[in-house]
């Protein structure tokens, strides 16, 4: 009873759902300003205008195939036993503009992606004419024997098929994958107009801490915080800013603060729950607001947020993640995702989830939304789901054996084998598929 009414008394208020953190979290994210930058680098990025072509795609109406470009009136009646006997009067290539006019009678011998001839209206494919059989004798071809009726347009494309010149090709907030980036080469472009990837500095707090690469040392843990997380900005597109450790006291804090003014967004991991807060309260309080949050979730019910107040009347969004391992990366995965992509100007901020059968049962004793550590296999085609074992949110090695998070909703105590449960994917392995 002690506890309980403590725990009131510091949190202040009533336990948040997901959805209502999240809310309140985004409410301080803003699309970032814009940059140019060569395609390439652009991978991934949110379109800041849109790309409208200059050009018909293909430019002119051109082959389809290899073979002969022909008037397909002129093919009435061909057939392998009475083939179409015409002249070959030309030969145009891909890239070069064609010479020869097609007229009654006559063929110009064409390749794929070459402009089709004037006075052609159709191509024929070379395996559907004699050309093989006629280089086997003299080599030289004057004459084609086609074997085939064809329709008007037959293996032409279109000028303008592609894209008409004029065209809105890709709207502003289109992100940029690898067929985005093939499209506005394909327009000409060298350069793309996309919103800039935000800064997230990253600090780890606690005393007992070591930097990966330091002498092991006794009632010592290494930083891993600091990496999971920056991995996960690296993976969703933010550029990581590793601030180190701040350790347990004002000075340590607020000198590591200033560091994080610079950036976009301040991540920071630990002191945010019951033990420990109230010295990162004070310190936060002197650099801007600090809110202790308990999320209806688990793991990371502890969780901080606030705004610094950084130099020129800026204000930079702070992210307190719990200080377990696991619900560091949980708590990073439902709301650093998030804030990150709606600076990146993306729209759709939910994590995408599939929907799998369980094959044990999850336990929900408190009326928290669990995401349990899972590992998804497919087996005939259907997504199956167990658990990583034991669901400490102190074992991290966990995290790496699991390949998705499984929810049993907050209101559910229980889920049963053999029940559908909504499933966020943390990869798409190979071996799911
Ligand atoms: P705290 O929120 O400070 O009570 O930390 C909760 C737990 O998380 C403690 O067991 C810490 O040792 C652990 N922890 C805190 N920060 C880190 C970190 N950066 N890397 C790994 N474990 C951490
Ligand atoms: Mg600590």
């Amino acid at each position: 009873m002690v506890h309980h009414g403590h725990s009131h008394r510091h949190y202040g208020e009533s336990m948040l759902s997901v959805e209502e953190a999240l809310e309140r979290i985004l409410s301080f994210f803003h699309v970032l300003d814009t940059e140019e930058k060569p395609l390439l680098d652009a991978l991934g990025q949110v379109l800041a205008e849109d790309a409208e072509s200059r050009y018909d795609i293909p430019p002119l109406d051109n082959s389809a195939m290899d073979g002969y470009a022909v008037q397909a009136a002129d093919l009435k009646g061909a057939s392998k036993e009475t083939p179409v006997e015409l002249r070959v009067v030309g030969y145009v290539a891909a890239g070069h503009l064609p010479t020869d006019t097609v007229t009654p009678g006559t063929a110009v011998r064409i390749m794929t992606g070459a402009p089709v001839p004037d006075g052609a209206d159709a191509v024929v494919p070379f395996e559907d004419t004699d050309e093989v059989e006629r280089r086997a004798g003299s080599g030289e071809i004057t004459e084609i024997g086609i074997h085939f009726e064809v329709a008007k347009g037959a293996d032409i494309r279109p000028a303008g098929q592609d894209v008409r010149a004029g065209a809105l090709v890709l709207a502003k907030g289109s992100t940029l994958r690898p067929a985005e980036v093939g499209v506005l080469a394909s327009l000409g472009y060298d350069k793309a107009k996309v919103v800039r990837r935000p800064v997230v500095a990253i600090l780890a707090t606690g005393d007992e801490l070591l930097e990966p690469g330091e002498d092991y040392g006794p009632g010592k843990i290494f930083n891993s915080n600091s990496f999971s997380v920056a991995a996960g900005v690296l993976r969703y597109g933010g550029v990581p800013k590793l601030l180190g450790i701040a350790r347990d006291n004002l000075d340590s804090m607020n000198a590591k603060l200033q560091e994080g003014l610079a950036a976009d967004m301040l991540i920071t991991s630990a002191g945010v729950s019951k033990g420990d807060y109230d010295m990162v309260k004070d310190v936060l309080s002197q650099h801007g607001k600090i809110d202790f949050w308990s999320v209806r979730m688990r793991p990371a019910k502890p969780l901080a947020f606030g705004v610094l107040d950084a130099p020129a009347g800026r204000k930079v969004p702070h992210l307190g993640l719990p200080g377990n391992p696991v619900s560091a990366m949980v708590a990073f995965e439902q709301f650093g995702r998030a804030a990150i992509h709606k600076m990146m100007g993306k729209t759709v901020l939910a994590k995408p989830t599939i929907e799998a059968v369980l094959d044990e049962p999850i336990h929900n004793n408190d009326g928290r939304r669990v995401y349990a550590r899972a590992i998804i296999t497919r087996q005939n085609g259907t997504y199956h789901v167990k658990l990583t074992g034991d669901q400490g949110s102190n074992l991290l090695t966990s995290m790496a054996r699991a390949n998705g998070l499984a929810i049993c909703p907050e209101d559910v105590p229980k889920m049963d084998a053999g029940e559908l449960v909504q499933v966020q994917m943390l990869d798409w392995p190979e071996d799911v598929f």
